[in-house]
């Protein structure tokens, strides 16, 4: 017998390991069992999600005719529920001082070369001014743990110095907030100063493991660390972005265990995790990648972000630069919602780049493209990339948002807010070809608006953008 209960409060009773180990076992028994596969598969069909048990099955599935059917369901679904959106944002670095020992991070407190910075407010307001002269509208803010460093006063006087940058016609209209599990107090303060998502990636969900590889520091407390969304929530956060660093443990346990996270706030706070991040370990200046024994191919990548997308159809699903092009062009169709683009993964760098010598980056980025580069990309691909962060703006958040999407509300502000803020774009801040398809695509897309009066509207904001106004959203 063990304790499994996703309404516990407790990080070993909602993340229980025997739990997972009985799933991973069930899978395994039934991956060539193609009746249950079926069965499972109509369970998905109607887009409520799955358990992490039927999941894992899914995942663990070795026959070749089931896997066509899982992907060309979770295509399916993507395409339902996010259309051929893909939302832009770009990681902002504010500090990568840090008191933790994490063995796959080079901001571990024990590495004495690695170039330690923290942007000042003046420095952050030229990463800002170089953020919105790329056309970026939304920041992920990431920072090492550090009390002395990095205090949640600092990080609160960040945010308050980027929502108040206006450069020409740029803004950056949300802020989510990637930092240290910390206090419902901090949380409460974090809320108030404005922030969409906070970010937290569990990195594993294997207690032994994760205390192994968290053998220092504030971080290695796992049960603090796992516990952390539930305190978001109770200080007011409503959106929450979840994840796990793929190659550190079994790519299958990890699997289960994010799922499982995402019944847990399902259960206890009624509504799940905003989006789920799904990183691979990377390259980085103390990290070799090839040290960690669980590297995923990207075959199994792509049946993560499959099996992902059909288990939890409202959740958001992000890829970063830590992806080549070619590994971000596979999965996008498979459930992305959410991509980076021009990233820079030091503590500054936007502005001018860094000299070689200051390597500050957190990982070596493998997509370097420009964000109009990727944008160009992006819609030769047939996707529209939309810098829309309307739903953080008119309130749209946590169980709100989810009733909308669950109604199919959602999708009638998504489309048109994709083509105004991809205008606003094409006026602002792109190269001529990419305004040329720009142009086209958004006058082809237009006639996918169904209700006609939302269409009409959408022209007409689209005419004033043209015009010179910015800022329209449904
Ligand atoms: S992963 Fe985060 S907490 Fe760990 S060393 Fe890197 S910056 Fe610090
Ligand atoms: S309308 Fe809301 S859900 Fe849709 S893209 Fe904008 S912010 Fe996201």
């Amino acid at each position: 017998m063990y304790t499994y209960d996703p309404k516990s409060l407790k990080a070993e009773e909602f993340i229980n390991h025997e739990e997972i180990m009985q799933t991973l076992e069930f899978a395994e028994q039934n991956k060539h069992n193609a009746e249950l596969i079926d069965s499972i598969l109509e369970k998905a069909k109607l887009r409520k999600g799955l358990s992490h048990r039927d999941a894992a099955v899914l995942l663990d599935c070795d026959i070749p005719e089931k896997n066509e059917e899982i992907y060309a369901l979770a295509e399916q679904i993507k395409k339902d529920f996010y259309g051929n959106r893909i939302v832009m944002f770009a990681p902002l670095y504010l500090s990568n001082y840090c008191v933790n020992g994490c063995l796959y991070c080079p901001y571990h407190a024990k590495n004495k070369h690695i170039c330690r910075k923290k942007l000042t407010q003046d420095e952050i307001r030229q990463e800002v001014i170089a953020l919105q002269d790329m056309g970026h509208k939304r920041l992920a803010i990431e920072a090492g743990e550090d009390p002395v460093n990095n205090p949640i006063e600092y990080i609160l006087e960040c945010i308050q110095t980027i929502y108040s940058i206006k450069h020409k016609n740029g803004a950056i209209r949300r802020v989510n907030v990637n930092i240290a599990a910390t206090t419902v107090e901090n949380y409460r303060k974090l809320k108030e100063a404005g922030i969409g998502t906070y970010i937290l990636f569990q990195e594993t969900y294997h207690k032994e493991s994760y205390e192994r590889l968290h053998p220092t520091g504030p971080k290695h407390n796992y049960a603090y660390h796992t516990e952390a969304m539930d305190r978001a929530m109770e200080g007011g956060i409503d959106d929450v972005g979840i994840g796990a660093l793929f190659g550190l443990e079994l790519y299958r346990y990890e699997f289960a265990g994010l799922l499982m996270h995402a019944e847990h706030l399902e259960a206890v706070h009624g509504v799940g995790p905003h989006t789920i991040s799904v990183p691979r370990v990377r390259r980085a200046d103390d990290i070799d990648p090839d040290e960690f024994d669980n590297g995923i191919s990207d075959d199994q990548f792509a049946k993560i972000v499959a099996c992902l997308r059909i288990a939890v159809p409202y959740t958001g699903m992000i890829v970063s630069t830590r992806e080549s092009q070619k590994s971000r062009e596979r999965v996008l169709h498979l459930g992305i919602s959410q991509i980076s683009g021009g990233s820079r993964t030091s503590v500054g760098g936007y502005a001018e780049p860094e000299p070689e010598k200051e390597n500050s980056a957190q990982f070596d980025v493998s997509d370097t493209r420009t964000l109009d580069e990727v944008v160009n990309w992006l819609m030769r691909l047939g996707y529209i990339p939309s810098f829309c962060t309307a739903c953080y703006r008119e309130g749209r958040t946590g169980a709100r948002f989810m009733s909308l999407c669950k109604a199919g509300q959602i999708q009638n502000c998504c489309h048109p807010n994709a083509l105004m803020t991809l205008k606003e774009y094409l006026e602002d801040y792109a190269s001529p070809d990419t305004k040329k398809i720009g142009e086209e695509l958004i006058a082809r897309e237009l006639n996918n608006i169904p209700k006609e009066k939302v269409r009409k509207i959408a022209e007409e904001y689209i005419n004033n953008i043209k015009d010179g106004q910015r800022d329209f959203r449904f």
